[in-house]
């Protein structure tokens, strides 16, 4: 019989992967086993049209240590590791991705660093990526380190290819923000952490299940989440204008009393317009903010479990997750 409490749980959000699963899966399962007898692997499908759940059935039923859960809809890698984060029973998780870009083959290398050697956190780190398109790896460029600047976080090359120790896990079940960046949350806990560099593996599929658009978006997202940053420099930059308009104005004025002032409607018309893009674009950075205390205070479940495979279905799950979440964040206690 297995046991309820493993020693290793290994996480894996699944998102439109379809048959390529089989291949990948049984591999993940062969490198677990290398680390350890007493493992899971759960199975988060994120909300697939396709097959892929079907297929998570059928690994689930080949496997007794593979488990499947199914989230209602897309809600977004993040929340599908916040689900098997949840829902996940080991003294130890690993989280990588289903389409092989995290190598396995590093699962006994994470587990002894944390058993042996009593590290929480252990880290993949991507060493390089060469498959990335020229546009993709420069807007990564771009977002590690404005988010270097803004929130102190080095995500330089992170990726969620993780160990987290079982502390780790209930610190991060205390977290109660609804917007959710899984990176960024694990190091802001700052546990002992070691960095493991790996090569990003070409991806089984062809194209990533990110488009660029909304790669950008969740950038703006996790920075906002992070970091008051960007509303203090929208600050900083009025004042600099506030600043300009004060001395423009003097200007003005002196050439006014003195008699020698001109017709300055060119000067006017740019004022104008510069002072209302500074206005609209400061508006816009408060604006998101606006949103982002808007999501936190609605305080919504990060996620549905709609059912699950190999594991008892807990009534009410998600609810109990969000009451989990409430009580953690008023009582301080867990
Ligand atoms: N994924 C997910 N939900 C989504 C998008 C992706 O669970 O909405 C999963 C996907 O199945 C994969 C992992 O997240 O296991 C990484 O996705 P992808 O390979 O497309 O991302 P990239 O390699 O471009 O970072
Ligand atoms: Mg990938």
């Amino acid at each position: 019989m297995l046991s309820p409490h493993p020693e290793l749980s290994i996480i894996v959000p699944v998102f439109r992967e379809g048959a390529a699963l089989f291949k990948a899966v049984p591999r993940i399962a062969a490198c677990a086993q290398l680390a350890t007898d007493s493992f899971e692997l759960l199975l988060v499908d994120d909300g697939s049209d396709d097959d892929t759940w079907s297929c998570v059935c059928a690994l689930s039923s080949e496997h007794s240590r593979i488990h499947g859960i199914r989230l209602n809809r897309n809600y977004g890698k993040d929340a599908a590791i916040s689900a098997g984060l949840h829902r996940c029973m080991g003294s130890a998780a690993i989280v990588l991705d289903a389409d092989l870009q995290h190598p396995p083959e590093l699962i006994p290398e994470f587990f002894r660093l944390w058993k042996d050697q009593g590290f929480h956190v252990v880290e993949g780190v991507k060493r390089q990526r060469d498959d990335e398109p020229f546009v993709r790896r420069q807007c990564s460029r771009v977002f590690n380190h404005l988010a270097l600047l803004s929130t102190g976080l080095d995500l330089r090359n992170s990726s969620d290819f993780k160990l987290i120790s079982r502390q780790v896990i209930e610190a991060w079940e205390r977290m109660n923000e609804s917007r959710i960046f899984f990176r960024g949350m694990v190091e802001w806990l700052g546990f002992r952490k070691l960095q493991v560099p790996f090569d990003v593996a070409p991806s089984t599929r062809s194209a990533s299940t990110f488009p660029a658009m909304k790669l950008l978006s969740m950038s703006a997202r996790a920075i906002i989440s992070f970091s008051s940053t960007p509303l203090r420099i929208a600050h900083l930059i009025s004042a600099a204008f506030i600043a300009f308009g004060v001395v423009l104005g003097a200007e003005a004025l002196f050439l006014r009393l003195t008699n020698r002032a001109v017709d300055g409607f060119t000067t006017v018309i740019v004022l104008q317009l510069l002072t209302g893009g500074l206005l609209l674009a400061i508006l816009a950075v408060m604006s998101e903010y606006l949103s982002a205390i808007y999501d936190e205070v609605k305080a919504r479940p990060r996620f549905f479990i709609a059912e699950t495979a190999g594991l008892a279905q807990e009534a009410g799950d998600s609810i109990m997750h969000s009451m989990a979440r409430t009580a953690g964040g008023s009582t301080g206690s867990h």
